[in-house]
């Protein structure tokens, strides 16, 4: 296999914590270089993953933003390319989650879970997409959710965000194919986060979920982040538009 002259360079949204921090430790062990962002908020907890990341020897740098405001991604997007010179891989994985029935949810909080996992992979993604075209290379992982196939109670809103990625990858994948750029999704399942404690709270909620789970374990968030750099990786240059799920065995197809 081809290997690149140069270290690739990856962008990973969300990647202060939970499994955007074991997918951007994934992509360093892999010889990545990476450009780290979070929400302003978490800008100690981002520093502190790049710090962990250059000990594998990646060059890092660290992007306070916000994925749903169209000005902050273009700006973290040319603060990327003016330091690395292109970007590589894209792993989109900010994500929030806000339980509530839909007889009672709050159109505030449907659009602000619309806005960051839905609006946000796109815009992200827009920004990114002219320098991935222009190096005629490139690889994009959009984290859904099984939540966007299957779905569970309170959560409709974050549910039909996933979904909305979903959709907009198959789409995005017959769109850039020509350019050399593969774009493909991961569904991870039950992984245990900050969000993930969300739908673990409750011990029988926790024990349902781990009788319906093949592997009759929780995912970690690591479990997450050898897909997330397969998919990043030459190796994967043939697979587009696809949709995996890294769930221990809850979704199966
Ligand atoms: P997490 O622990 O809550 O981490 C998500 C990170 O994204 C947090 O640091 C969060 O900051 C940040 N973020 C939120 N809004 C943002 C914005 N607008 N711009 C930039 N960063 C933002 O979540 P996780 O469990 O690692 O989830 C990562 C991804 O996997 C999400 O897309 C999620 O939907 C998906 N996923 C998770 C699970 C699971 O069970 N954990 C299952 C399926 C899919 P704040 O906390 O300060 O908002």
């Amino acid at each position: 296999m081809k290997q690149p002259q140069e270290r690739r360079v990856a962008l990973v949204t969300g990647a202060s914590r939970g499994i955007g921090r074991a997918i951007a430790l994934g992509l360093a062990t892999a010889g990545f270089d990476l450009a780290l962002n979070d929400i302003a908020r978490q800008r100690t907890a981002l520093d502190q993953v790049c710090v962990e990341a250059a000990a594998h020897g990646s060059k890092t740098l660290a992007l306070a933003a916000d994925v749903s405001r169209r000005d902050e991604v273009q700006a973290m997007v040319t603060d990327v390319v003016t330091a690395f010179g292109r970007i590589d891989a894209l792993i989109n994985n900010a994500g929030i989650l806000i339980p509530s029935p839909v007889v009672s949810l709050a159109e505030v909080d449907w659009d602000a879970v619309m806005d960051v996992n839905a609006k946000g992979t796109f815009l992200v993604t827009q920004a990114v997409l002219p320098h991935m075209r222009a190096c005629k290379y490139g690889r994009i992982v959009n984290i859904a959710s099984i939540g966007g196939k299957h779905g569970a109670p309170e959560q409709a809103h974050y549910s039909a965000s996933k979904a909305a990625v979903m959709g907009f990858t198959r789409v995005l994948a017959q769109e850039v194919g020509v350019n050399g750029i593969t774009a493909n999704c991961l569904c991870p399942g039950i992984i245990v986060t900050e969000m993930g404690r969300t739908n673990l709270a409750d011990p029988e909620t926790r024990a349902q979920w781990l009788r319906v789970t093949a592997l009759r374990r929780l995912g970690q968030p690591e479990d997450v982040a050898g897909p997330a750099v397969f998919l990043a990786s030459d190796a994967a240059a043939f697979v587009t538009g696809q949709t995996l799920n890294v769930c221990g065995g809850i979704v199966l197809s």
